[in-house]
């Protein structure tokens, strides 16, 4: 029984690689010392597994910015647009190449622009899309697996290296041109494949990693059928060395029988995500193939309940026999914080239920011993997971039973949404193409900094309180004299969307130093839902009402809504995610209801994140969205017919799944549309979206001011394709990461435009 890994986070146990990394791109250090960060961060996590006693050591898990992008420089897919980079500039090295493709270019008289940045799979990790052309050309270009290969090997680590597969890296890669599939290239790729496996098999590799995560996706025949050929075509030309091909984050469902077909030595699956593949698979594997068992969760923090994974282990040991099985995490453990000893601050109990990547190891290496007779382990484990099944800081009787109350009625507002838009109309008496903005205002370093402050006693709350009362009545006055017509309070008293709510509600964790790579360098530190929620006291009412008090204006409430907040989340594994939902669904129902018993009129509830918890595997998509429409709902339908609740949606493509936004019944949806210019309204036209929404006009990811014909002629368009009286004005998110100056000159055209285009509008009437 071998122990496998398949990754380890790379950033470093204080996130040293990002600082590196960040001091090499400002020319604070030279490329040896950021060479030399790389080396120790990889030094210690082999030295760390081999201590864990991991048999199967990844190597190539490192990367200075992306996997994926390690693999195009491997398999020479560089985009023509960079190569100048080591033209114009002789001093330049390979890794100045790999950064300008990660991060563009800007020097020398270039700019080049960086390749497009999308989410790996259902992760919040984010991977650099290889672009591929017709004529695509492949060629050995850096040697990185090949040389950590080494590099490890002189350590005294013998290690698997682990490759994308060829399939995979295909897929996850985008056609540049049209005129072709870049699955078809598959046969243009393979040979650099095996370029680099002579070489690793030549400095002595045995096994070799193949991350395949596609075959546990939906597949068409034709790349089923490259998944035959490319791997028959790497045993054909290596029939020695050992293929363990890994599938994550979904089971293999209806390809189980293509991927036992393969001939790969060892199969690994997600048994973490989908658990009921494993009866299956074992029914059908061949003699000779041996099974990597994913039992422990690479995606999330909570200790391994070591009598489950144990039951797995002997479930598939009595089938195949010690010889062939590994255990392993089911996916990398890039997707996880690096090490729980870091965290000294949170309570003890429930430090007793976790494991970050490193006490994972640690797991791995338990349940082997546990399964050859070293029972040692197993006790202390049944006492942790028997402490979080029962501990009162996790189990709130009247949360759960209110979950389970929840009726027919409660996802209901008290009317339709045509009767609604009358009391409302009728109440706020809004000009044509109302003015709205999404949330936030700038976060300077000011605001940031007063946090800072309060945080190490140099401000008391008072004083705080004052300063951010003071930014909040400016933004106030300055909306209100250039003519905004629904007014925000501009979250300056917000850290983070997500983290200010979970800081006000029950049941969360926050970690000092719990990092997961987002993309490059950057990481983010998600809550921890660790118990039944509720709101023990008013989020949002004190800054909202105080915001209402200094204006006669129309101010509008500010709340994450149930889903974003979850995605954005480390979630229980000891509940579905629908109920863990519900329950902050419940709490932002409540605060809703307070809201509008404060005074305030128009409430938004922002769910940018609805889409990204779309289930990989098509059949289960319509089931998500049911549950998370309906938490949506419950959470904004406790107001009456007169209070206007507001969505916000930004980040994605909603045209798929516009009839669920649809479903959603907000008063008002304001949604990001004007990188796509507008394109995403003809989906809201064509599917005849009955409510009033807000199409972005601009952009606010860039600091460039948008001209007021440029927002005229976006407005023109959406009036052409919705009816004019459901239209609002706004940009495409939240102005957080702006500047006030280009937040004030694009705000001050934003309403020029809307006026330009109300008299149009009311000139055609006549
Ligand atoms: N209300 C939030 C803001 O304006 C919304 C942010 C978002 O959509 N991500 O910052
Ligand atoms: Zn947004």
């Amino acid at each position: 029984m071998l122990k496998n890994n398949l990754g380890y986070p790379r950033i470093g146990s204080q996130r040293e690689l990002k600082k590196a990394n960040e001091a090499y791109w400002s020319g604070k250090i030279t490329h040896q010392d950021l060479l030399k960060t790389g080396r120790r961060i990889r030094q210690n996590n082999w030295e760390l597994q081999k201590q864990a006693g991991i048999d199967l050591i990844p190597s190539n898990d490192f990367s200075f910015y992306d996997q994926v992008l390690d693999m195009s420089l491997m398999v020479g897919t560089i985009p023509e647009r960079y190569a100048e980079v080591l033209i114009e500039n002789t001093q330049n090295t390979y890794l100045d190449l790999y950064f300008a493709m990660a991060r563009g270019y800007q020097k020398d008289g270039l700019d080049i622009t960086a390749m497009e940045m999308t989410k790996w799979f259902d992760t919040n990790y984010h991977y650099l899309v290889p672009e591929f052309v017709k004529n695509q050309d492949f060629k050995p270009f850096s040697g990185k697996v090949v040389d950590e290969f080494v590099e490890a090997r002189e350590l005294g680590i013998k290690t698997k290296p682990v490759l994308i597969g060829p399939v995979s890296y295909l897929l996850l890669g985008k056609e540049k041109e049209a005129g072709f599939s870049r699955i078809s290239l598959l046969e243009k790729l393979l040979p650099v494949y095996f370029h680099l496996l002579e070489q690793l098999e030549a400095e002595g590799a045995e096994w070799i990693q193949f991350d395949e995560p596609f075959l546990a996706m939906d597949l068409t025949y034709a790349e089923k059928e490259a998944f035959r050929l490319a791997y028959h075509a790497i045993k054909n030309k290596f029939p020695k060395l050992k293929t363990l091909l890994t599938t994550y984050f979904e089971g293999l469902n209806g390809n189980s029988l293509l991927a036992v077909n393969l001939p790969v030595c060892a199969l690994h699956l997600d048994l973490v995500r989908n658990p009921q593949q494993l009866d299956e698979i074992l029914t059908k594997i061949p003699a000779d193939m041996s099974l990597s068992l994913g039992v422990i969760d690479g995606r999330n923090i909570w200790k391994n309940d070591y009598e489950k994974s144990l039951a797995v282990i002997s479930e598939a040991r009595a089938v195949i026999g010690d010889n062939r099985l590994m255990i392993a995490p089911a996916s990398s453990l890039l997707h996880t914080p690096v090490d729980l000893d870091f965290e000294t601050e949170i309570n003890a109990e429930i430090k007793n239920w976790l494991a970050f990547a490193k006490q994972k190891l640690g797991e791995i290496s338990d349940l082997h011993d546990i399964a050859k007779g070293d029972l040692s382990a197993l006790e202390i484990n049944k006492n942790a997971i028997l402490s979080r099944n029962t501990s009162s800081l996790i189990h709130k009787p009247e949360v759960k039973q209110r979950v389970e109350g929840i009726g027919e009625q409660d996802d209901q507002r008290k009317s339709d949404f045509k009767t609604r838009q009358a009391i409302q109309q009728e109440r706020f008496k809004l000009p044509l193409f109302p003015t709205t903005t999404i949330g936030s205002f700038p976060q300077t370093e000011d605001i940031r900094q007063l946090r800072a402050r309060l945080k190490k006693g140099d401000l008391t709350p008072q004083q705080y309180d004052e300063k951010i009362e003071k930014a909040t009545v400016d933004a106030i006055r300055w909306q209100e004299e250039i003519g905004i017509d629904v007014l925000v309070h501009g979250e300056f008293e917000r850290n983070d969307m997500v983290e200010y709510f979970g800081e006000r509600l029950d049941g969360f964790l926050f970690t000092k130093n719990g990092w997961v790579q987002s993309y490059g360098s950057r990481c983010v530190k998600p809550p921890v839902i660790y118990g039944d929620i509720s709101r023990p006291e008013d989020m949002t009412v004190r800054w909202s009402s105080f915001a209402q008090a200094n204006t006669d204006k129309l101010m509008k409430g500010m709340l994450t809504g149930p889903v974003t907040i979850l995605q954005w989340s480390f979630v229980r594994d000891d509940q579905p995610r629908s109920v863990t939902t519900n329950q902050i669904a419940l709490a932002i129902r409540d605060e809703v209801v307070a809201l509008e018993k404060a005074g305030i009129k128009v409430i938004q509830i922002d769910e940018p994140a609805i889409r990204e918890g779309l289930p990989l595997r098509k059949a289960d998509r319509a089931a998500y969205l049911d549950w998370a429409v309906r938490a949506f709902r419950i959470s904004a339908s406790g107001v009456e017919d007169q209070t206007q609740i507001h969505t916000h949606m930004c980040y994605s493509e909603f045209n798929d799944i516009i009839q669920h936004i649809a479903a959603m019944d907000a008063d008002v949806i304001t949604i990001e549309t004007s990188r796509s210019q507008m394109e995403l309204l003809e989906a809201f036209a064509d599917f005849k979206y009955p409510n009033e929404i807000g199409p972005g006009v601009y952009d606010i990811h860039s600091p460039r001011v948008p001209s007021v014909t440029e927002m005229v002629e976006l407005l023109d368009k959406a009036s052409a394709l919705l009816p004019v009286k459901n239209l609002w004005v706004n940009p495409d998110c939240g102005l957080k990461t702006r500047k006030w100056p280009e937040t004030e000159a694009a705000l001050k055209n934003m309403v020029a435009a809307a006026q330009a285009v109300r008299e149009l509008t009311s000139q055609s009437v006549k």
